[in-house]
């Protein structure tokens, strides 16, 4: 309203050359109601329960309001999808809304499904309730259980219908609309920087880079070209420290395109995403994927790193030395082996380091690919293992088989529990501190993708009990909790081909 009467306020779908971001205005939201929102975030932002109850927050949060002195904007980014170089992408449902500094920490509040931006391309920039359900409760959980992320503020329904393409058979249906509020200190992707590369657009490349560095890698340095490969490779380590996490809870990004690689190494852009269940290198919840499977649990690391080649390729312009580059991604390479085996360790509470561990490891997920077994229980309830009777062991892991397994199989987990607990001898903790440590890093609960089915189902119909039941049980997933084996169990034969989709 105040700008000059020659400016032309242009927000069609459209190419934006020579910019990071375009300004837009969250669309109105019919018949906001908050389903939820998070006390523990909001706290850290300065926010108390109160606040989160008024109308002020409803308005903000729905978009039906800009917050005063504010300008919200949708981002632009490219970004490789499945491989392929896609051009512009850009928030195309998401709109930042402002900035909140609070104990020395900057949180971006972002709305996602507020209204297309000059970036929707041939979508509609609207979410839908199950996405948004998903989304809302994986990202606090993958927080509480240590995983680095973005995070999620509230979760809202617009009173509005969405139209979508319904799982499975393909046939178009109207949802409940619905936002979900992210927060993350910044929302910049590999493929904010990938754009201008492509464009050739040195001055805005450079000015973004300029840009993250001093407001979220201060401690590199002004930026230089030294600085330039400082922050590439602290990228990497974080891109590689996200991952490992991953692989540790068994999460499945599923859909780890460019755009959706945070530059601050956070799990970003919850969308088909899935929890394993029977531990599989092999598998996928991204049903568009399923022929290649390239976002397969396995192969997540290798993606990491296929998508830091592309930020070097991006970032290259500005050093013009491919060799720091180089270095930087042999390193996560090499560290990628490293830490896995790291992390493998404190899976099975090995304190010592052993050059015979990566035999041990490797026997072991061999034996846990002979049968459908849980990842989840079967960490968990390994905790338990006793040095002295490996033989039972065999009892303690059974509810973690999907199956009846054959003798057999019975042979080889009795081969492992013996070269286990012969390991287990050469630590020198008890087993009770042994069990403690084990179980701060094999989580009892994380939301399993028929978890996140049974309260979408409720949601559907206005029920948002299980939604709050879940973000309780998540805030505390290697807790203890008294929930009588309810969720601490396999997933039900029902939902075997369930998951969720992303749109
Ligand atoms: P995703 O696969 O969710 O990472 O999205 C890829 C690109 O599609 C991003 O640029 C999104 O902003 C855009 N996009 C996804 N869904 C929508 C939608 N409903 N409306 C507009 N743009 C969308
Ligand atoms: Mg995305
Ligand atoms: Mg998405």
């Amino acid at each position: 309203e105040n700008l000059p009467s020659d400016v032309v306020l242009e927000n069609t779908r459209r190419q934006v050359e020579q910019a990071c971001f375009s300004y837009v205005n969250p669309k109105l939201a019919q018949n906001p109601e908050l389903i939820h929102s998070s006390v523990d975030l909001a706290k850290n932002l300065g926010l108390t329960a109160q606040d989160l109850k008024s109308n002020d927050f409803l308005q903000i949060m729905s978009g039906n309001s800009v917050y005063p002195n504010t300008k919200p904007y949708a981002m632009n980014y490219g970004g490789h999808q499945f491989g392929n170089w896609a051009g512009q992408l850009g928030d195309g449902r998401a709109i930042n809304l402002f900035e909140i500094q609070q104990n020395n920490k900057q949180w971006t509040l972002q709305l996602k499904g507020a209204g297309e931006t000059p970036y929707s391309r041939q979508g509609d920039g609207l979410a839908v309730l199950r996405s948004s359900i998903r989304e809302y409760l994986c990202s606090e959980a993958m927080h509480h259980l240590g995983v680095p992320t973005t995070r999620a503020l509230a979760l809202l329904s617009t009173g509005e219908k969405v139209l979508r393409d319904v799982m499975y058979d393909g046939n178009s249906a109207y949802e409940k609309g619905a936002i979900v509020c992210r927060v993350s200190p910044t929302f910049i992707r590999f493929g904010n920087f990938e754009i201008f590369a492509a464009r050739q657009d040195l001055k805005t490349l450079t000015q973004l880079t300029d840009y993250t560095i001093n407001q979220f890698f201060p401690h590199l340095g002004k930026p230089s070209k030294e600085t330039y490969i400082k922050f590439f490779d602290e990228v990497c380590q974080r891109t590689l420290e996200m991952i490992i996490h991953w692989q540790r809870v068994g999460f499945v990004h599923g859909v780890m395109n460019t755009d959706n690689m945070s530059i601050l190494g956070l799990t970003i852009d919850y969308g088909p995403y899935g929890w394993l269940e029977g531990f599989d290198y092999g598998w996928t919840p991204n049903t568009t994927d399923a022929q290649h499977k390239r976002y397969r649990f396995g192969n997540q690391p290798n993606i990491g790193l296929w998508n830091l080649y592309q930020l070097a390729n991006a970032l290259y312009a500005l050093v013009e030395d491919a060799t720091p580059f180089e270095t930087a991604l042999e390193t996560y390479k090499n560290n990628f082996d490293k830490q896995s085996l790291e992390m493998m360790r404190s899976k099975l509470g090995l304190e010592f380091k052993e050059a015979s561990d990566v035999q041990l490891i490797h026997e072991l997920e061999e034996t846990l690919l002979l049968s459908e077994t849980d990842m989840t229980l079967f960490f968990r309830l390994l905790s338990k293992f006793s040095v002295d009777n490996p033989k039972r062991s065999l009892e303690l892991i059974k509810p973690a088989f999907y199956s009846e397994i054959s003798n057999e199989i019975k042979e080889k987990w009795l081969l492992w529990f013996d070269k286990y607990a012969l390991r287990l001898k050469k630590e020198t903790l008890s087993s009770t501190e042994r069990s403690k440590k084990m179980n701060a890093v094999n989580p009892k609960y994380v939301l399993r993708n028929y978890m996140a089915q049974l309260a979408i189902d409720k949601a559907e119909e206005g029920d948002y009990s299980l939604v709050e039941e879940l973000f309780e049980l998540l805030k505390k997933p290697y807790d203890e909790q008294p929930e009588n084996g309810k969720w601490f169990a396999k997933r039900p034969e029902w939902a075997r081909h369930k998951i969720g989709c992303s749109m």
